[in-house]
């Protein structure tokens, strides 16, 4: 299993528009957060963000089996019309899910893609609601259910692998099933803390608790930066960077 970080900044990308990055180390410049996990041979996307295209060239993605959405916020949305050349180039529909306020807004904010009168080029993408574990073309997808802010949105758990991202708490149920991971990418946005996003030292305590093998950051705001966090953190623990890879 290989998971591929496409992204790990925060909502609005590292540098933010109009501020100079005070960085030289090409791991402190982050696009929207994004990863494909590649498990017996199929392409999981999970969030097709601003940056999807250029993720999707950077890294030549030639495929997408199926698309998980965490939830409908921009950052991680807002890349789906780019779904449309993967759908066309195996000429079948890319199945995507999200919990059943994400598929809401999905439909609601990009209402062409759903609307069968429209001729024009759209994905062809089926959107649907989940709430509990699913196979899907033989992989196991475990929904976990987290809150960003006061919202109930998903992170994902596939084998021993588990992607939370924009997650301002845990809840003990979820928590629960959060052993025994070889790998956990976790929201760590700033080192202060925040309404929506976990900081630093949240996401320190959430790892020491559960014991990954291995703790990746994501969904980091500019103001972090790579060598700076990587002293700072216990060893079993390390930024993202964009274009990171990871087997398991
Ligand atoms: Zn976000
Ligand atoms: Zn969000």
């Amino acid at each position: 299993m290989d998971i591929l970080i496409l992204g790990c900044g925060s909502s609005v990308g590292s540098p933010i528009i109009g501020k100079r990055l005070a960085s030289f180390d090409s791991k402190d410049f982050r696009t929207r957060s994004s990863v494909l996990v590649n498990v017996d041979n199929k392409k999981i996307l999970i969030d097709s963000g601003a940056d999807f295209r250029y993720q999707a060239l950077k890294n030549n993605i030639e495929d997408i089996s199926f698309v998980l959405y965490t939830h409908s916020h921009a950052d991680h949305t807002h890349g789906i019309d780019d779904l449309r050349i993967f759908s066309y180039m195996k000429q079948e529909r890319i199945n995507c899910f999200g919990n059943p306020y994400t598929v809401r807004d999905i439909k609601k904010n990009f209402s062409y893609i759903f609307d069968i009168n429209n001729k024009s080029g759209r994905p062809r993408i089926n959107l649907i609601e989940i709430n509990d574990n699913f196979i899907e073309q033989g992989i196991e997808v475990k929904p976990l259910k987290i809150k960003h802010r006061d919202w109930d949105i998903l992170g994902y758990r596939i084998n021993n692998f588990a992607y939370i991202t924009d997650c301002s708490m845990i809840p003990d149920e979820t928590l629960n099933t959060l052993y025994n991971l070889d790998l956990l990418i976790l929201d760590s946005l700033r080192y202060t803390s925040h309404e929506a996003h976990l900081s630093v030292d949240q996401a320190i305590e959430i790892s020491n608790k559960l014991k990954p093998k291995k703790t990746v950051l994501t969904h980091m705001s500019s103001e972090l930066k790579y060598e700076d966090l990587l002293s700072y953190l216990p060893k079993n623990i390390a930024p993202g960077f964009d274009g990171m890879s990871i087997k398991i």
